[in-house]
């Protein structure tokens, strides 16, 4: 049997994984990453990339059906158009395929040695690859557990036949007919809408009297407004039940206790995503757990020395922008430097129609704090958004009512996913309303919005 030794050793190559093995490579830190699929782990593969890829030709596709119907004000109108969804997965897999070339190119110029294969650990220094050519041992002084997470799948509805997951919706060949969808969640709303615009007739089933159940409902109010107006049945207090006997509905049990069928030729599950703690032998290494996530400090330390863990296999939030942060920080510390987590905010982003974004603190969380100031600026009031037919949404500043330190940061609208990196900008720099309100935000654009947000906190906007 093959072995081999090197100072770190990465298991799994999703945006934890190979920016961890990036860095540590850049350190000149001797790494070795193991991926049993491709490198981009589920963010590049069956994640973040392919669903916005999708979410994107949906938009265009109801745009141009838009103008096609005579409906456009733009006074744009055209002959009705066609989508070949068939056409639009092979455009998605090529722009995967070219970021898994990428991915691979990254962690070859950083001098990261990447094994093909399933890792397992024999003890907490060893783990053994399955690889095509049979065993490899590999023995880390330092291993990082970058594992990920998979889609939660209910007994009542295993995966299967019309009972697909997210990974199988990204790769589908035609546009379902009626698409019943269980969980109304960021990744259900996302691919929902986007199936709904494709032409899809679709129901959400979502057992929380709200969608979106962890946002305000102010700040989700605009996304449940184009749910419905894209004729997106929304049954809210509802559990789905299993398939109907004929396997051409889905059995849900409403707020009111009755039983009704949701014809559906295709039933999406989207009821969480669970890490990725069996298989690779975590019985040997026995590491605390938080509930099913693996227990990590603020270094990401395991509770076993020489173990870090990192990315959605260590909790909520499950996002690839935290992975891939916690996975620079433990990089560097391998490599000798003084890190730990330092960060304020992990900014989200939901790419639903129109799009949300959180930062920091939500005015609940913050009120819980102490006095504070709020500033809600409305795009109806904004250029930019009015010649973008993006009127519905806004930019919600919150901040300390005494020294006027932003805590958090919302906004919901077209397009707001851009402003994210201003809102986290914002928040790392520990700014105050007056610095916003200060600088100078390019006309016309939705970003001005940000800073009438925090002028109308101060009492003073100038466009409301
Ligand atoms: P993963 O990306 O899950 O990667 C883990 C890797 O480890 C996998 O490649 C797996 O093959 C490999 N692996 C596991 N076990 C072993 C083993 N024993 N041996 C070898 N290899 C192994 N997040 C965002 O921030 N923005 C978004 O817009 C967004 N959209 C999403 C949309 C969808 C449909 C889904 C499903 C997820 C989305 N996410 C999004 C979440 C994001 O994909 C995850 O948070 C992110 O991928 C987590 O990164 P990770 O490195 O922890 O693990």
């Amino acid at each position: 049997m093959k072995e081999i030794s090197c100072k770190l050793l990465v298991i799994g190559a999703g945006p934890g994984g190979y920016v961890c093995a990036i860095r540590a490579g850049q350190l000149g830190v001797d790494t070795v990453i193991v991926e049993a699929g491709k490198p981009g782990g589920t963010c590049l593969n069956v994640g973040c990339i392919p669903s916005k890829a999708l979410i994107h030709a949906a938009e265009e596709f109801e745009k141009v059906s838009h103008m096609a119907g005579g409906k456009s004000p733009l006074g744009i109108s055209l002959s009705a158009p066609v989508l070949d969804l068939g056409k639009t997965v092979a455009w998605k897999d090529g722009i995967v395929s070219r970021l898994n070339s990428g991915v691979a190119g990254l962690l070859k110029k950083a001098g990261v040695k990447t094994v093909h294969g399933w890792a397992t650990f024999r003890d907490g220094k060893t783990v053994e690859v399955e690889t095509e050519t049979g065993s490899q041992v590999i023995r880390a002084e330092a291993i990082v557990i970058a594992t990920g997470s998979a889609p939660v799948e209910l007994p009542f509805l295993p995966f299967g036949g019309p009972v697909i997951s997210s990974t199988d919706a990204l790769a589908l060949g035609a546009v379902p007919k009626k698409l019943a969808v269980v969980g109304g969640g960021y990744i259900g709303l996302e691919l929902g809408m986007a199936f709904a615009k494709m032409g899809a007739e679709v129901t959400v089933v979502e057992a929380l009297p709200r969608v979106l159940a962890q946002y305000d409902a102010e700040l989700t109010r605009p996304v449940v407004k184009r749910l419905a107006a894209l004729g997106i049945e929304v049954m809210l207090g509802a559990k789905a039940r299993g398939l109907s006997t004929k396997g051409d509905a889905l059995v849900v049990e409403t707020a009111d206790g009755k039983n009704v069928k949701v014809a559906a030729d295709m039933i999406l599950v989207t009821v969480g995503r669970k890490p990725v703690t069996e298989g690779w032998g975590l019985d040997q290494i026995d590491l605390d757990r938080t509930g099913k996530f693996i227990r990590i400090d603020d270094q990401c330390r395991t509770s076993m020395r020489g173990i870090f863990a990192i990315g959605d296999v260590t909790g909520e939030p499950m996002l690839a922008h935290r992975a891939m942060a916690q996975g620079e920080m433990v990089a560097e510390i391998v490599a000798g430097h003084k890190r730990s987590w330092d960060k304020r905010s992990i900014p989200a982003v939901c790419f639903t129609d129109p799009e949300l974004v959180t930062s920091g603190l939500s005015p609940e969380e913050a009120k819980a704090q102490g006095e504070i100031k709020i500033g809600l600026f409305p795009f109806a009031a904004n250029g930019r958004a009015m010649t973008k037919l993006g009127e519905d949404g806004f930019v919600r500043v919150v901040a300390r009512a005494d020294n006027h330190l932003v805590l958090g940061i919302q906004a919901v609208g077209q397009g707001v996913s851009e402003l994210a990196a201003a809102f986290g900008l914002a928040l790392e720099m520990g700014a105050r309303l007056e610095d916003i309100a200060g600088t100078i935000h390019a006309h016309p654009t939705q970003g001005e919005g940000f800073q009438e947000a925090a002028l109308k906190a101060l009492g003073h906007a100038l466009h409301i």
